[in-house]
């Protein structure tokens, strides 16, 4: 047959809270030559929980690998160019399985849930001064739900299975990177159990400085070290996959991918990513930035072993894409997420609507797990669209809250902000971010940044070396700019009304 030869191809893994996806890219120009999308069930089994299924997620990984393959034959591309797989997955959900069955203990528990908050609240109650980032100067990060560590220590007294297999030393604890990892390169029969120093850094275990797992951390939360990945660095040769036709694997968390795939190297660039939740990251360089303004401190990337580490301030918004999932399958007031857009735009303005969705509390810059989520400045006159408006304004909001806080702790204000992720092809959502931000919005033409990184990444590994991480390869990446359309005054009163719902979701727990 005529096959297209177009030299090495790179492919990714992307395994996001809402939907896993793989995609492959051409190595010598950037280009999504074919990819595959599988959305992910969630269960909330109790308020605040939120669990995944640890072989669904497996299971969607070999369907959209399955799948992509077949399209890329049917263009007559051969898949055997395909020289190494990376892997970037939404961060923190914490995983256990048993090395022995390669059976997990139980589902994943996913970033966004709950239910550690009592924890939480018991040892930030316990240290000096009720201080939540008393293991910030470790760990970059406030005690919190959002990250591994409790929900690991969760895991260990909630469910024998895992106190067990934690005694009969067939326990193995990783994230969501760490799980695919495993199973991807033999699983039971010998699986590579490693993760790389982004995800590490997510963990609340993870040393940011010695780029270790650290002792005293695992003491701290009583984590048994033996059943911890191996840390490596976000761009080397894991393992060798099992299945035919692929070689190699890297990894990076999905915001750390992002931001390689949206190129900013530099100390100061930044970029924010709009899926489940939202996360806007801005390069630090080569040394961690500690946040005076409730921003994390994590690890960017470390692109080779013997490269050195690069850090990110890191703002999280736990709720962005989420609100519309709710408005979705909890209200039925849309029936896609698509048809938001739409609905918002009818009317074009909240009418003085504001929603907080804090479903998990809320995280930066407040770190309040006991916030919940309120909708208020209700009148006879409100209906869906403007609901609709409201949860489109939230997210925007809730991004300017972190740039502010972003450029309190640089000094320096970000002149534009580039932005990718699924919810960014709402075209309504962009404009109104560019308003109330008041700088420009850059958005690339290729939506899928974050699996772009996670290819470069892999691509770039020692051994592997198709690709070179160097930006002038992607100097035919097109962007579309979103300009600020409202006056600022508008903007700040706006503003300054979101941030007085804010204080009505605050403390509502306790
Ligand atoms: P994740 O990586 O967290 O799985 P994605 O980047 O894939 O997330 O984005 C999916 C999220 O974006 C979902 O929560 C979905 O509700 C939201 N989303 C997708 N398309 C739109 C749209 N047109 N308008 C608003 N939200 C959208």
């Amino acid at each position: 047959s005529n096959r297209i030869m177009l030299g090495p191809l790179v492919a990714a893994i992307d395994q996001g809270t809402s939907s896993t996806r793989f995609l492959v890219f051409n190595a010598k120009t950037a280009e999504l030559l074919s990819h595959h999308q599988v959305e992910i069930k969630q269960s909330f089994p109790k308020e605040g929980w939120v669990e995944e299924d640890p072989k669904e997620i497996l299971q969607s990984v070999y369907e959209c690998m399955d799948r992509t393959c077949e399209k890329l034959t049917q263009l007559n591309i051969d898949i055997s160019n395909i020289k190494a797989i990376g892997v970037t997955n939404q961060r923190e959900t914490t995983l256990v399985w048993d090395k022995e069955t390669g059976e997990p203990l139980y589902n994943a528990i996913v970033w966004l849930d709950l239910r550690t908050q009592s924890t939480v609240e018991r040892l930030i109650s316990k240290t000096p001064g009720r201080n939540k980032n008393h293991l910030k100067h470790k760990t970059g990060l406030p005690i919190s739900t959002y990250f591994s560590a409790v929900k690991l220590r969760w895991l260990l007294d909630n469910v024998d299975e895992v106190a067990e297999a934690v005694v009969t030393h067939r326990a193995m604890f990783g994230t969501v990177d760490s799980w695919l990892i495993w199973c991807l390169t033999g699983g039971k029969s010998g699986g590579v159990h490693c993760t790389d120093v982004t995800n590490a850094s997510r963990t609340m275990l993870f040393n940011i400085h010695t780029l270790d797992w650290d002792p005293e951390l695992c003491k701290y939360f009583d984590i048994p070290m033996e059943i911890l990945p191996k840390v490596r660095s976000s761009s080397e040769i894991y393992g060798l996959m099992v299945s035919p036709g692929f070689q190699t694997h890297k990894c990076l968390g999905d915001q750390s991918a992002a931001l390689v795939g949206q190129m900013c190297f530099q100390d100061g660039q930044a970029k924010n990513t709009y899926g489940t939740g939202c996360f806007l990251l801005r390069n630090t360089g080569a040394k961690p930035v500690m946040s005076d303004h409730g921003l994390l401190t994590t690890v960017a990337y470390k692109l080779g072993r013997d490269k050195p580490a690069c850090y990110a301030l890191e703002g999280s918004v736990a709720i962005a894409g989420a609100v519309v999932r709710w408005l979705k399958d909890n209200l039925g007031i849309i029936q896609t997420s698509t048809e938001l857009e739409k609905l918002a735009a009818s009317v074009g303005t909240s009418y003085g609507c504001y929603f907080v969705p804090a479903f998990s509390g809320l995280y930066a810059p407040y770190w309040e797990p006991s916030a919940r989520g309120i909708i208020c400045g209700l009148t006879q006159f409100t209906n869906r669209s403007h609901l609709a408006f409201a949860a489109l304004e939230a997210v925007c909001f809730q991004t300017r809250e972190i740039l502010d806080a972003m450029n309190q702790d640089s000094g320096i204000p970000l002149t534009q902000l580039q932005v990718d992720g699924g919810m960014t092809s709402n075209r309504l959502l962009m404009q109104l971010q560019a308003d109330i931000l008041c700088i420009p919005v850059v958005k690339p033409s290729m939506p899928e940044t974050t699996a772009l990184g996670a290819a470069m990444a892999a691509g770039a590994a020692e051994g592997v070396s198709v690709w070179s991480l160097r930006p002038e390869d992607l100097s035919e990446v097109t962007s579309e700019k979103f300009e600020p359309q409202i006056n600022p005054e508008e903007s700040e009163f706006r503003y300054a009304r979101w941030k007085k719902a804010v204080q009505r979701a605050m403390n509502w727990e306790t």
